[in-house]
Protein backbone atom coordinates (compact mmCIF):
# COMPACT_ATOMS: atom_id res chain seq x y z
CA UNK A 1 0.00 0.00 0.00
CA UNK A 2 0.92 3.80 -0.06
CA UNK A 3 -0.10 6.34 1.77
CA UNK A 4 0.65 10.27 -0.02
CA UNK A 5 0.97 12.97 2.56
CA UNK A 6 -1.31 14.62 0.57
CA UNK A 7 -3.56 13.65 -2.46
CA UNK A 8 -4.67 16.39 -4.30
CA UNK A 9 -5.32 14.28 -7.48
CA UNK A 10 -8.35 12.12 -6.43
CA UNK A 11 -9.99 15.66 -5.18
CA UNK A 12 -9.69 16.67 -8.45
CA UNK A 13 -11.04 13.58 -10.19
CA UNK A 14 -13.58 13.36 -7.56
CA UNK A 15 -15.27 17.15 -9.39
CA UNK A 16 -12.96 17.10 -12.69
CA UNK A 17 -16.11 18.07 -14.85
CA UNK A 18 -17.06 20.68 -13.13
CA UNK A 19 -13.17 22.19 -12.31
CA UNK A 20 -12.76 22.02 -16.01
CA UNK A 21 -15.92 23.76 -16.73
CA UNK A 22 -15.43 26.55 -15.34
CA UNK A 23 -11.51 26.90 -16.14
CA UNK A 24 -13.33 26.93 -19.56
CA UNK A 25 -15.56 29.38 -18.53
CA UNK A 26 -12.80 32.08 -17.78
CA UNK A 27 -10.91 31.28 -20.68
CA UNK A 28 -13.45 31.58 -23.09
CA UNK A 29 -14.89 34.92 -21.58
CA UNK A 30 -10.79 36.01 -20.68
CA UNK A 31 -11.24 37.31 -17.22
CA UNK A 32 -7.86 36.08 -16.01
CA UNK A 33 -7.52 39.01 -13.39
CA UNK A 34 -10.21 40.40 -11.19
CA UNK A 35 -13.16 40.00 -12.95
CA UNK A 36 -16.88 38.44 -12.37
CA UNK A 37 -15.53 34.94 -11.15
CA UNK A 38 -13.26 37.05 -8.23
CA UNK A 39 -16.17 39.09 -7.56
CA UNK A 40 -18.53 36.12 -7.03
CA UNK A 41 -15.72 34.59 -5.04
CA UNK A 42 -15.73 37.55 -2.72
CA UNK A 43 -19.66 37.47 -2.28
CA UNK A 44 -19.56 33.96 -2.47
CA UNK A 45 -17.10 33.85 0.26
CA UNK A 46 -18.00 36.37 2.60
CA UNK A 47 -22.11 34.46 2.97
CA UNK A 48 -20.70 31.46 3.68
CA UNK A 49 -18.34 32.58 6.16
CA UNK A 50 -20.93 35.23 7.53
CA UNK A 51 -18.58 38.51 7.55
CA UNK A 52 -19.44 41.82 5.72
CA UNK A 53 -16.24 42.13 3.44
CA UNK A 54 -13.90 39.48 1.64
CA UNK A 55 -11.24 40.91 -0.29
CA UNK A 56 -9.53 38.64 -2.39
CA UNK A 57 -5.18 39.19 -2.85
CA UNK A 58 -2.64 37.23 -4.41
CA UNK A 59 -1.51 34.69 -1.24
CA UNK A 60 -2.08 33.86 2.54
CA UNK A 61 1.45 35.87 3.15
CA UNK A 62 -0.01 39.02 1.46
CA UNK A 63 -3.25 38.85 3.22
CA UNK A 64 -1.13 39.60 6.76
CA UNK A 65 0.84 42.28 5.25
CA UNK A 66 -1.56 44.28 3.42
CA UNK A 67 -3.89 44.03 6.83
CA UNK A 68 -0.42 45.05 8.74
CA UNK A 69 0.35 47.78 6.74
CA UNK A 70 -3.44 49.16 6.40
CA UNK A 71 -3.62 49.10 10.60
CA UNK A 72 -0.73 51.56 10.14
CA UNK A 73 1.79 49.12 12.13
CA UNK A 74 5.02 50.03 11.20
CA UNK A 75 8.35 50.73 12.17
CA UNK A 76 9.22 51.01 16.18
CA UNK A 77 6.00 49.07 16.48
CA UNK A 78 5.67 45.11 18.01
CA UNK A 79 3.49 42.56 17.22
CA UNK A 80 2.96 39.49 19.10
CA UNK A 81 2.65 36.35 17.39
CA UNK A 82 3.69 32.19 18.03
CA UNK A 83 6.75 30.99 18.30
CA UNK A 84 5.34 27.56 16.24
CA UNK A 85 4.03 28.47 12.81
CA UNK A 86 4.95 28.81 9.29
CA UNK A 87 6.92 31.60 8.36
CA UNK A 88 4.50 33.63 6.71
CA UNK A 89 2.84 34.72 10.08
CA UNK A 90 6.66 36.56 11.62
CA UNK A 91 8.32 37.62 7.98
CA UNK A 92 5.37 40.00 7.30
CA UNK A 93 5.48 41.51 10.32
CA UNK A 94 9.10 42.57 9.53
CA UNK A 95 8.10 43.74 6.29
CA UNK A 96 6.36 46.18 7.90
CA UNK A 97 9.37 47.47 9.65
CA UNK A 98 7.76 45.96 13.12
CA UNK A 99 9.54 43.69 15.30
CA UNK A 100 8.35 40.38 15.91
CA UNK A 101 7.86 38.83 19.49
CA UNK A 102 7.38 35.45 19.99
CA UNK A 103 5.20 33.70 22.30
CA UNK A 104 5.80 30.39 23.84
CA UNK A 105 3.14 27.21 22.89
CA UNK A 106 0.41 25.81 24.72
CA UNK A 107 1.64 22.20 25.25
CA UNK A 108 -1.81 20.70 24.79
CA UNK A 109 -3.34 22.59 21.66
CA UNK A 110 0.03 24.00 20.55
CA UNK A 111 -1.54 27.00 19.89
CA UNK A 112 -0.23 30.34 21.25
CA UNK A 113 -0.30 30.22 24.89
CA UNK A 114 -2.63 33.22 26.02
CA UNK A 115 -1.05 32.62 29.53
CA UNK A 116 2.38 34.52 28.44
CA UNK A 117 0.96 37.60 26.13
CA UNK A 118 0.42 40.03 28.56
CA UNK A 119 4.18 39.34 29.97
CA UNK A 120 5.31 40.35 26.68
CA UNK A 121 2.55 43.87 26.04
CA UNK A 122 4.65 46.58 25.67
CA UNK A 123 3.78 50.37 25.18
CA UNK A 124 5.51 49.41 21.27
CA UNK A 125 3.05 46.65 21.38
CA UNK A 126 0.53 47.23 18.26
CA UNK A 127 -0.88 43.51 17.52
CA UNK A 128 -1.32 40.18 18.14
CA UNK A 129 -1.92 37.47 15.41
CA UNK A 130 -2.91 33.80 17.11
CA UNK A 131 -2.31 31.28 14.43
CA UNK A 132 -4.89 28.19 14.52
CA UNK A 133 -2.31 25.86 13.65
CA UNK A 134 -3.16 22.48 12.51
CA UNK A 135 -6.50 23.45 12.03
CA UNK A 136 -7.28 23.87 15.88
CA UNK A 137 -8.46 27.22 17.12
CA UNK A 138 -6.39 28.81 19.35
CA UNK A 139 -8.13 30.50 22.81
CA UNK A 140 -10.05 33.05 21.58
CA UNK A 141 -11.87 33.96 24.31
CA UNK A 142 -9.28 34.97 26.41
CA UNK A 143 -6.92 36.54 23.34
CA UNK A 144 -9.84 39.08 22.46
CA UNK A 145 -10.10 40.01 26.53
CA UNK A 146 -6.04 40.77 26.55
CA UNK A 147 -6.52 42.87 23.02
CA UNK A 148 -9.37 44.62 24.26
CA UNK A 149 -7.76 45.74 27.79
CA UNK A 150 -4.42 46.84 26.27
CA UNK A 151 -5.93 48.43 23.21
CA UNK A 152 -4.44 45.97 20.42
CA UNK A 153 -5.59 44.90 16.93
CA UNK A 154 -6.52 40.62 16.55
CA UNK A 155 -5.20 39.53 13.15
CA UNK A 156 -6.34 35.90 12.86
CA UNK A 157 -3.75 34.06 10.80
CA UNK A 158 -6.32 31.18 9.50
CA UNK A 159 -4.22 29.90 6.81
CA UNK A 160 -4.60 26.33 8.36
CA UNK A 161 -8.26 26.58 9.68
CA UNK A 162 -11.00 27.25 7.03
CA UNK A 163 -14.40 26.90 8.84
CA UNK A 164 -12.86 25.67 12.32
CA UNK A 165 -15.39 27.03 14.92
CA UNK A 166 -14.90 27.89 18.78
CA UNK A 167 -18.16 28.85 20.61
CA UNK A 168 -19.85 28.08 16.86
CA UNK A 169 -18.14 31.23 15.75
CA UNK A 170 -16.00 30.78 13.17
CA UNK A 171 -12.05 30.98 12.95
CA UNK A 172 -11.18 34.36 11.87
CA UNK A 173 -14.68 36.40 12.99
CA UNK A 174 -13.35 37.08 16.60
CA UNK A 175 -10.42 39.54 15.83
CA UNK A 176 -10.42 42.94 13.70
CA UNK A 177 -9.24 40.90 10.13
CA UNK A 178 -8.87 37.46 9.04
CA UNK A 179 -6.42 36.11 6.86
CA UNK A 180 -6.79 33.37 4.64
CA UNK A 181 -4.40 31.08 2.39
CA UNK A 182 -5.77 28.69 -0.64
CA UNK A 183 -2.43 27.68 -1.33
CA UNK A 184 -3.64 24.31 -3.56
CA UNK A 185 -2.07 22.19 0.13
CA UNK A 186 -4.69 23.80 2.14
CA UNK A 187 -7.79 23.07 3.19
CA UNK A 188 -10.07 24.99 0.61
CA UNK A 189 -7.29 25.63 -1.60
CA UNK A 190 -6.82 26.61 -5.16
CA UNK A 191 -4.69 25.57 -8.36
CA UNK A 192 -1.96 28.04 -7.50
CA UNK A 193 -1.74 30.99 -5.55
CA UNK A 194 -4.74 32.93 -3.86
CA UNK A 195 -5.79 34.67 -0.49
CA UNK A 196 -8.09 36.38 1.13
CA UNK A 197 -8.55 38.89 3.48
CA UNK A 198 -11.92 38.73 5.54
CA UNK A 199 -13.58 41.59 8.07
CA UNK A 200 -16.83 43.25 9.64
CA UNK A 201 -14.91 46.81 9.86
CA UNK A 202 -16.09 48.21 6.30
CA UNK A 203 -13.24 51.26 6.79
CA UNK A 204 -10.49 49.00 7.50
CA UNK A 205 -12.01 46.32 4.54
CA UNK A 206 -11.41 49.39 2.20
CA UNK A 207 -8.26 50.06 3.26
CA UNK A 208 -7.37 46.70 2.11
CA UNK A 209 -8.86 46.60 -1.35
CA UNK A 210 -7.34 49.90 -2.38
CA UNK A 211 -3.65 48.84 -0.52
CA UNK A 212 -4.03 45.86 -2.76
CA UNK A 213 -4.97 47.18 -6.07
CA UNK A 214 -1.93 49.86 -6.60
CA UNK A 215 -3.88 52.08 -4.04
CA UNK A 216 -6.20 53.23 -6.87
CA UNK A 217 -9.58 54.46 -6.12
CA UNK A 218 -10.52 53.76 -9.61
CA UNK A 219 -8.49 53.50 -13.25
CA UNK A 220 -5.09 55.60 -12.60
CA UNK A 221 -6.49 57.43 -9.46
CA UNK A 222 -3.55 56.21 -7.02
CA UNK A 223 -4.27 57.97 -3.97
CA UNK A 224 -1.41 55.96 -2.10
CA UNK A 225 1.18 53.35 -3.38
CA UNK A 226 -0.34 50.43 -2.91
CA UNK A 227 0.95 46.72 -3.66
CA UNK A 228 -0.23 44.62 -6.68
CA UNK A 229 -2.15 41.87 -5.05
CA UNK A 230 -4.49 40.03 -7.05
CA UNK A 231 -6.78 36.82 -7.04
CA UNK A 232 -6.99 35.17 -10.85
CA UNK A 233 -10.25 34.71 -12.75
CA UNK A 234 -8.65 31.20 -13.04
CA UNK A 235 -8.54 30.55 -8.86
CA UNK A 236 -11.37 32.15 -8.00
CA UNK A 237 -14.00 30.10 -10.86
CA UNK A 238 -11.70 26.71 -9.15
CA UNK A 239 -12.64 28.26 -5.15
CA UNK A 240 -16.04 28.49 -6.58
CA UNK A 241 -16.70 25.19 -7.45
CA UNK A 242 -14.58 24.33 -4.50
CA UNK A 243 -16.71 26.14 -1.82
CA UNK A 244 -19.69 23.99 -2.56
CA UNK A 245 -17.39 20.85 -1.01
CA UNK A 246 -15.60 22.62 2.13
CA UNK A 247 -18.09 21.48 4.58
CA UNK A 248 -18.45 17.67 3.48
CA UNK A 249 -14.29 17.64 3.11
CA UNK A 250 -13.72 19.29 6.85
CA UNK A 251 -16.78 16.59 7.82
CA UNK A 252 -14.32 14.18 6.38
CA UNK A 253 -11.46 15.40 7.93
CA UNK A 254 -12.71 14.63 11.47
CA UNK A 255 -13.82 11.64 10.91
CA UNK A 256 -10.62 10.53 9.50
CA UNK A 257 -9.23 12.03 12.49
CA UNK A 258 -11.71 10.28 14.29
CA UNK A 259 -10.35 6.97 12.83
CA UNK A 260 -6.30 7.86 13.80
CA UNK A 261 -7.23 8.63 17.46
CA UNK A 262 -9.24 5.48 17.70
CA UNK A 263 -6.72 3.30 16.18
CA UNK A 264 -3.75 4.51 17.87
CA UNK A 265 -4.83 5.57 21.66
CA UNK A 266 -3.24 2.28 22.84
CA UNK A 267 0.39 3.32 21.94
CA UNK A 268 2.07 4.90 24.58
CA UNK A 269 4.79 6.17 22.84
CA UNK A 270 2.91 8.96 20.82
CA UNK A 271 1.03 11.71 22.24
CA UNK A 272 -2.17 12.79 20.31
CA UNK A 273 -3.81 15.38 19.03
CA UNK A 274 -6.75 17.18 21.52
CA UNK A 275 -9.57 19.08 20.11
CA UNK A 276 -10.13 22.46 22.34
CA UNK A 277 -13.15 22.29 24.24
CA UNK A 278 -16.41 23.81 22.81
CA UNK A 279 -14.39 24.04 18.91
CA UNK A 280 -14.56 22.48 15.80
CA UNK A 281 -11.29 21.35 14.77
CA UNK A 282 -10.37 21.14 10.69
CA UNK A 283 -7.95 19.04 10.82
CA UNK A 284 -5.50 20.60 8.56
CA UNK A 285 -3.19 18.59 9.84
CA UNK A 286 -3.37 15.30 12.20
CA UNK A 287 0.05 16.08 14.13
CA UNK A 288 1.14 13.12 17.09
CA UNK A 289 4.04 13.75 19.16
CA UNK A 290 6.61 10.68 18.77
CA UNK A 291 9.23 9.14 20.59
CA UNK A 292 11.45 8.61 18.36
CA UNK A 293 10.38 10.70 15.97
CA UNK A 294 13.54 10.54 13.36
CA UNK A 295 13.01 6.41 13.16
CA UNK A 296 9.59 6.38 13.07
CA UNK A 297 9.51 8.85 9.80
CA UNK A 298 12.21 6.76 8.34
CA UNK A 299 10.73 3.44 9.09
CA UNK A 300 7.32 4.88 7.90
CA UNK A 301 8.61 5.58 4.50
CA UNK A 302 9.85 2.36 3.88
CA UNK A 303 6.54 1.37 3.98
CA UNK A 304 5.61 3.98 1.70
CA UNK A 305 4.09 6.35 3.88
CA UNK A 306 4.56 9.97 3.56
CA UNK A 307 5.08 12.06 6.67
CA UNK A 308 5.72 15.60 7.50
CA UNK A 309 7.20 18.07 9.95
CA UNK A 310 5.33 21.49 11.04
CA UNK A 311 7.62 22.65 11.76
CA UNK A 312 11.18 21.22 12.07
CA UNK A 313 12.68 24.52 13.78
CA UNK A 314 10.58 26.68 15.95
CA UNK A 315 10.65 30.77 14.03
CA UNK A 316 12.63 32.18 16.78
CA UNK A 317 15.40 29.71 15.95
CA UNK A 318 15.47 30.20 12.50
CA UNK A 319 18.64 31.79 10.58
CA UNK A 320 16.61 34.96 9.61
CA UNK A 321 15.95 35.40 13.36
CA UNK A 322 19.45 35.47 14.39
CA UNK A 323 19.25 39.40 14.15
CA UNK A 324 16.84 39.84 17.20
CA UNK A 325 18.82 37.62 19.35
CA UNK A 326 16.02 35.94 20.72
CA UNK A 327 16.82 34.20 23.69
CA UNK A 328 15.32 30.03 22.86
CA UNK A 329 14.85 29.46 26.25
CA UNK A 330 11.98 31.42 26.72
CA UNK A 331 10.17 29.02 24.21
CA UNK A 332 10.40 25.80 25.64
CA UNK A 333 7.24 24.12 24.63
CA UNK A 334 7.67 25.09 20.83
CA UNK A 335 11.91 24.02 21.21
CA UNK A 336 10.75 20.79 22.56
CA UNK A 337 8.02 20.08 19.85
CA UNK A 338 10.02 20.15 17.15
CA UNK A 339 11.79 17.49 17.63
CA UNK A 340 8.86 15.36 18.55
CA UNK A 341 5.94 15.73 16.39
CA UNK A 342 4.91 14.11 13.08
CA UNK A 343 2.34 15.06 10.44
CA UNK A 344 0.41 12.07 9.22
CA UNK A 345 -1.20 11.75 6.00
CA UNK A 346 -4.60 13.68 6.37
CA UNK A 347 -7.14 14.77 3.37
CA UNK A 348 -10.59 14.27 3.05
CA UNK A 349 -10.01 11.42 0.13
CA UNK A 350 -8.31 9.32 2.64
CA UNK A 351 -9.27 5.67 3.16
CA UNK A 352 -10.03 3.58 6.16
CA UNK A 353 -7.99 0.85 5.13
CA UNK A 354 -4.96 3.65 4.82
CA UNK A 355 -5.30 5.07 8.28
CA UNK A 356 -5.17 1.43 9.03
CA UNK A 357 -2.52 1.00 7.88
CA UNK A 358 -0.60 3.99 8.85
CA UNK A 359 -1.94 3.16 12.21
CA UNK A 360 -0.82 -0.60 12.00
CA UNK A 361 2.58 0.14 11.02
CA UNK A 362 2.92 2.77 13.78
CA UNK A 363 2.33 0.21 16.49
CA UNK A 364 4.82 -2.68 14.58
CA UNK A 365 7.44 0.57 15.19
CA UNK A 366 6.90 0.43 18.78
CA UNK A 367 6.94 -3.18 18.99
CA UNK A 368 10.13 -3.74 17.25
CA UNK A 369 11.73 -0.87 19.21
CA UNK A 370 10.81 -1.58 22.62
C1 LIG B 1 0.21 28.72 4.32
C2 LIG B 1 0.32 29.65 5.46
C3 LIG B 1 0.45 31.05 5.27
C4 LIG B 1 0.74 31.69 3.95
O1 LIG B 1 0.00 31.37 2.89
P1 LIG B 1 0.53 31.53 1.39
O2 LIG B 1 -0.74 31.52 0.61
O3 LIG B 1 1.39 30.34 1.11
O4 LIG B 1 1.26 32.81 1.27
C5 LIG B 1 0.42 31.86 6.38
N1 LIG B 1 0.30 31.37 7.61
C6 LIG B 1 0.20 30.05 7.85
C7 LIG B 1 0.05 29.56 9.26
C8 LIG B 1 0.23 29.14 6.78
O5 LIG B 1 0.14 27.83 7.04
Amino acid sequence: MNVPFVDLKTQYNSIKPEIDLAIKNVISKTSFIGGEHVELFENNFSKKYGVNNCISCANGTDALYITMKMLGIGPGDEVVTVANSWISSSETISQTGAKPIFIDCDSQYYTIDEKLIESKITKNTKAIIPVHLYGQMANMSEISKIATDNNLFVIEDCAQSHFSKLNNINAGLFGDVGTFSFYPGKNLGAYGDAGAIISNNDEYSKRFRLYSKHGAIKKHEHVIEGVNSRMDGIQAAILNVKLNYIEDWTLKRNLNADMYLNSLNVVKEIVLPKIRANSTHSFHLFVIQAEKRDELKVFLKNKNIETAIHYPKALPALEAYKKYNYNLDEFPVAMSLSSKILSLPMYPELQENQINYVSESIREFYNQNN
